[in-house]
């Protein structure tokens, strides 16, 4: 029999298992407490439990966090990517990086994987290139926080501060484990991550980024959207362009509407694809009349699918043409693209060279 992996339930699951159990509700507090705040992979850590009830949930429960098995370090040292197993097997990416003095504070971000590859079958995302993936569990992404946890204070930082759902996968196709993860990230027993300070990346699911803003939380949402002109979206996302920009656009004010927060558009320039004037003026065109902010990201390479980023120049005034527009826009900071830990870098297996397979 498996064992239930307890990291996954919240603290109303778990006061129903151990009362299951015969045991009184307050030792279900100290467990949440012991695996969401101390981050405790094992029965045996949690020394405020009795020794006979750690033995019994070792029989038929698992705290286990999964298997570090490699880890990168950027030049800068600003970032790390640690590739994970997970208890079957699976593996997966996940990115921490660190800012010192950001707002005269240093903030710690974690890029969570969702998924260990990805459906959507973006042309420019190495994570497209697995053919067999799956969900992960609540449990697998609140580990993948708990880990960078941990490895930013041995940094030197005071832990995560910031969460990106940004990794591997599509988190709007796994959606039920993200938002219980959430809720989990979030709880004040537990490592009591502010909503907004979590950030949502999608392709752009269109009903499911309605239900999200029905939730109620104030989740920052980002939309890849990558191209501005139906054709080209279609070809460079297939999975995503099931929704028309217009719907996308419009689901993205709503959720503005609804939750406050204000949406960023993640735009990703590959050279000779979607870098020219003229998609500068369509993406202008689109958001006009919108105050959705736009991430400008260089493309970081991939040479299976002859992706570069354009020349400095090119990225400039692609930039300000945007500008000039009225949009407002942000070039967002490349970081980890030494240890391919940089967006749309992420796979499952690494060769020692840090060459990928
Ligand atoms: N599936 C979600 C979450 C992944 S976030 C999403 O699509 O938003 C990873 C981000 O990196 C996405 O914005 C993705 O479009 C972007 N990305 C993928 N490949 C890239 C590349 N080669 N260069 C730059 N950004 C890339």
């Amino acid at each position: 029999m498996d064992k239930i992996d307890l990291r996954c339930l919240n603290r109303q699951e778990l006061t129903q298992y151990i009362t299951e159990l015969g045991e009184p509700a307050y030792r279900a507090k100290q467990l949440f407490r012991q695996i969401h705040k101390h981050g405790a992979a094992d029965f045996q850590q949690m020394s405020d439990l009795p020794e006979a009830l750690r033995v019994a949930l070792a029989e038929c429960a698992t705290v286990a966090l999964p298997r570090v098995i490699d880890r990168q370090v950027s030049a800068a040292e600003d970032t790390v990517k640690l590739l994970l197993e997970l208890a079957d097997g699976e593996r997966i990416e996940m990115v921490l990086m660190l800012y010192e003095r950001w707002q005269a504070h240093n903030r710690a971000t974690c890029c969570v994987s969702s998924q260990s590859g990805c459906a959507m079958n973006c042309r420019f995302c190495a994570t497209a290139l697995h053919d067999h993936f799956r969900n992960l569990s609540a449990g697998e992404i609140v580990a993948q926080v708990q880990i960078a946890d941990r490895l930013a204070y041995q940094m030197g930082f005071a832990g995560i501060t910031n969460i990106v759902y940004m990794g591997m996968g599509e988190p709007l196709a796994n959606l039920a484990a993200v938002k219980k993860s959430l809720e989990l990230l979030n709880d004040e027993e537990g490592m009591n991550i502010g909503m907004r300070r979590i950030t949502i990346s999608t392709c752009g699911l269109v009903p499911k980024i309605r239900e999200m803003a029905g939730w109620g939380y104030q989740i920052g949402l980002a939309v890849s959207l990558h191209a501005a002109d139906p054709e080209l979206r279609r070809q460079l996302m297939p999975g995503a362009s099931r929704y028309s920009l217009e719907e996308l656009i419009r689901a993205c004010q709503d959720y503005r509407e609804q939750t406050g927060r204000r949406v960023t558009a993640e735009y990703a320039l590959f050279a000779g694809i979607n870098d020219h004037p003229s998609d500068a003026l369509k993406l202008a065109n689109l958001l006009t009349e919108t105050d959705i902010l736009v991430n400008i990201i260089p493309a970081n390479p991939l040479p299976e699918a002859d992706i570069e980023p354009p020349d400095e120049a090119v990225i400039e005034a692609f930039c300000q043409l945007l500008q000039e527009k009225g949009l407002k826009v942000q070039l967002r900071h490349k970081r980890g693209a030494d240890i391919q830990a940089a967006c749309g870098q992420l796979r499952r297996r690494q060769t020692p060279s840090g060459q990928q397979d």
